[in-house]
């Protein structure tokens, strides 16, 4: 699949993508960009495996993937990918879609910031009341942060929590596993700012939008996306499936999950970004949909009596 790159048309944001049909999507930095793109990037080894052109490890399970000027796919491994966006605005302020898994993962980011740009502003967007959309929470809060979530992910996190903690731990077979003692002890911090979910949320930095949208109940019932509309750039959370598999389906809506993703369909979309896996191209909507259908052609159907 080849990308259009968009350099007139966005300024702020440039992505370079090469490939062709059925090829393998490879990233890499343009040189409008400030820094050489790599003239030979890496063969890559796996169907929809990009290669960043720009890749910072703040910690063995903790990766910025640079997608183009001053946006960045922040890769989690806890021990689930876990894929969270951040976006640097014409404001200066750093935007967060979603949050790293735990605290100690987020304040590495924030410590990321600070060193390569200086103390910028910080406002950080939960997706949802699992902990793959909040977890990082008391990180942003104890550095004086706003973080901004829905009313239901509030209420869902104090009445589920510690039901989707157990599910979670479920996940983690090794009873030795690091992840485990971290999940086990993850405190929930709900978000401070607080808005109505079926309103959704539109920010604005330095004339820049960022639009927190609700399509209805998906994967589960608070799941929400953020789209950034100069840039193409959806973060889709645990709303878009970038795998084959449906994934945790335990509060999931599949009578209306395919009609809220729809609902995006419209949006002009460059880059889709989803909570789990690598892909991120925009046919990740299409690939929701497909899996969904898939998932309910081979459900049992029930059959009441
Ligand atoms: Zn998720």
């Amino acid at each position: 699949m080849l990308w259009p790159v968009h350099t007139a048309k966005h300024p702020n944001l440039t992505w370079c993508a090469t490939g062709g049909v059925g090829a393998v999507l490879v990233i890499a930095l343009c040189p409008s960009l400030g820094r050489a793109a790599d003239p030979t990037p890496a063969a890559p080894t796996q169907a929809v495996a990009p290669a960043f052109a720009a890749e910072v490890e703040l910690a063995p399970d903790l990766h910025l993937l640079r997608l183009g000027a001053g946006a960045y796919i922040v890769r989690h491994t806890c021990p689930f990918l876990c894929n969270s966006v951040l976006v640097e605005m014409p404001d200066v302020t750093f935007v967060f879609g979603g949050t790293p898994g735990f605290p100690e993962a987020a304040q590495r980011v924030l410590d990321w910031i600070v060193r390569e740009h200086g103390t910028r502003p910080v406002v950080a967007i939960n997706t949802g009341y699992h902990f793959d959309n909040l977890g990082g929470n008391a990180a942003f809060l104890a550095a004086g942060f706003p973080v901004y979530g829905s009313d239901l992910t509030v209420r869902l996190l104090a009445e589920r929590g510690e039901r989707m903690r157990a599910l979670t731990l479920g996940f983690i077979a090794d009873p030795n596993s690091p992840y485990r003692a971290a999940h086990a002890a993850l405190q929930f911090v709900p978000p401070d700012h607080i808005f109505p979910l079926e309103q959704g949320l539109t920010l604005r930095f330095g004339g820049e939008e960022v639009r927190v949208i609700y399509p209805g109940p998906t994967q589960a019932p608070d799941k929400v996306a953020v789209y950034f509309p100069g840039r193409r750039l959806l973060y889709g959370s645990c709303l878009l499936l970038a795998g084959d598999r449906a994934g945790n389906l335990a509060e999931a809506d599949l009578a209306h999950w395919p009609e809220g993703v729809r609902t995006l369909m419209p949006l002009a979309i460059d880059v889709a970004v989803a909570a789990h896996g690598p892909r991120l191209d925009p046919g990740l909507l299409q690939n929701t949909l497909d899996v969904l259908a898939r998932h309910q052609a081979a459900a049992v159907p029930s059959v009441s009596r």
